[in-house]
């Protein structure tokens, strides 16, 4: 019997720098939820991985929504009386508020104090603002820059238009033996700001990667889209493809060094629930599990009732808890490679409880056989690692009468689920196991 060992195949560090370049890559890009920086964003992951490009046209319904008008952004700056550019759309993408209506005026600064968004309690920092479904234009700055001008008339230019187009995502399959699906989604909307979510976009692409070289049960699908307009947009297009979803993963906040946060499916006692809680608690990691709560990322979506898929979401920090969320230091120095590693080996862990949980029936139950005749007993001269082996199959031998999940039992014994699963595939391979419920 042949386990799905996804852990062997990457180095932690290494699989952390690569994911943090490829960030460094996106960061530039000025993202939105429809537009030119979302579809470039999606050509470069396409350099990593095989994507499915997908666009909706504006105005298309969408359950009780609509795709919105496409945002295009060139240019936006304020220019002060001594005509100096004192906030520039090209030195960052935060500076200009999502999806504001294009401008070309001359204001005085009470005027342009209603339209500027800052960070009071950090006043070094920019905030991250967007307006995408009423119209309005607006600018982010350091609350710093902003006590410090001066009265007198500002030029103010936002060079955009919101026009019918088209709404853009991306979908990356990678086939398993089976036609049941695996969901791993990151939103990818966000301009420069890189734990919400280009962490959860890269993490994704690490993980395609890394099934695309192993074999694997499973059939899995990544999808990146604009947050909640794109999740309600793929939902109203694959009602049916829904049906083959097993497990899913909001995928978020994945490079701080916060805890490790797993947020329960709504229905919250899924194989996924149970596996995601039995892998933190084995990781030694801090973390916490929190119940389903209708907010947060497009989880709210595929949990919403008409759908309730079996779909968590796995973070670090969550949203809007650290002081960095949604500002400018939010950037490439906040997250950092090794947290990205260490997330990976964690999502990792969790797909590999998920490929490799089977049911299985004991051939010889009654009494206990005789291991030690088949070269299982004492195999590693009483080492630890031994012990835990010949517990594990002890467990595995009493457990497997068909109606207990290798899951099952790595909770009931307290033994972690790669442990049982390596023991049950040793008394697979020595006969005495085999797959199958009663
Ligand atoms: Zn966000």
């Amino acid at each position: 019997m042949k386990l799905t060992d996804l852990r062997s195949n990457f180095s932690p560090s290494e699989a952390g720098e690569q994911m943090h370049r490829l960030m460094s890559q996106l960061y530039p890009i000025p993202r939105s939820i429809t537009g030119d920086g979302i579809r470039e964003t999606f050509r470069v992951i396409g350099e990593e991985i095989p994507l499915e490009a997908h666009r909706v046209p504006s105005g298309t319904r969408v359950f009780d929504w609509e795709v919105p008008r496409e945002w295009q952004i060139r240019d936006a700056y304020i220019r002060s009386p001594d005509g100096e550019k004192i906030v520039d759309f090209r030195d960052s993408s935060l500076h200009v508020v999502g999806y504001s209506t294009p401008v070309d005026r001359r204001i005085d600064l009470d005027e342009l104090r209603q339209h500027i968004h800052t960070v009071p309690e950090h006043p070094d920092w920019i905030p991250f603002r967007a307006s995408y479904y009423e119209d309005n234009w607006g600018f982010c700055m350091s609350h710093n820059r902003l006590a410090s001008l001066g009265p007198g008339m500002y030029d103010v230019r936002v060079d955009s238009s919101l026009e019918p187009g088209y709404l853009d995502y991306a979908e990356c399959h990678v086939r398993g033996e089976l036609d049941e699906e695996i969901l791993i989604s990151a939103h990818a909307c966000h301009p420069a700001l890189c734990n919400d979510n280009l962490s959860g976009v890269v993490l994704a692409v690490a993980i395609a990667r890394l099934l695309l070289g192993t074999e694997h049960r499973f059939s899995y699908r990544f999808l990146f889209i604009p947050s909640i307009i794109g999740s309600i947009v793929w939902l109203s297009r694959n009602e049916d493809a829904c049906r083959r979803i097993r497990a899913g993963l909001v995928v978020s906040c994945v490079g701080d060094g916060g805890d490790f946060r797993y947020k329960r499916t709504r229905r919250g006692d899924t194989v996924l629930d149970r596996a995601a809680e039995h892998v933190l608690t084995n990781s030694g990691h801090r973390h916490s599990v929190v119940d389903f709560y209708p907010y947060g990322y497009d989880e709210r979506n595929y949990c919403s009732p008409g759908f309730d898929l079996p779909v968590g979401s796995l973070t670090r920090s969550s949203h809007g808890t650290f002081p960095e969320y949604h500002t400018s230091a939010d950037d490439l120095e906040f997250v950092k490679a090794a947290f990205l590693g260490e997330s990976l080996s964690v999502y990792a862990t969790l797909l590999e409880v998920l490929e490799n949980n089977g049911v299985f029936v004991n051939r010889n139950p009654k009494c206990e056989p005789q291991l030690g005749r088949r070269g299982l007993y004492n195999v590693t001269g009483g080492l630890k690692e031994g012990r835990s082996q010949e517990m594990a199959m002890f467990w595995l031998l009493n457990q497997c009468d068909g109606t207990h999940s290798l899951l099952d039992i790595a909770e009931k014994s307290r033994i972690p689920f790669d442990v049982i699963a390596c023991a049950g595939a040793r008394l697979h391979d020595a006969g005495l196991l085999v797959e199958g419920s009663a």
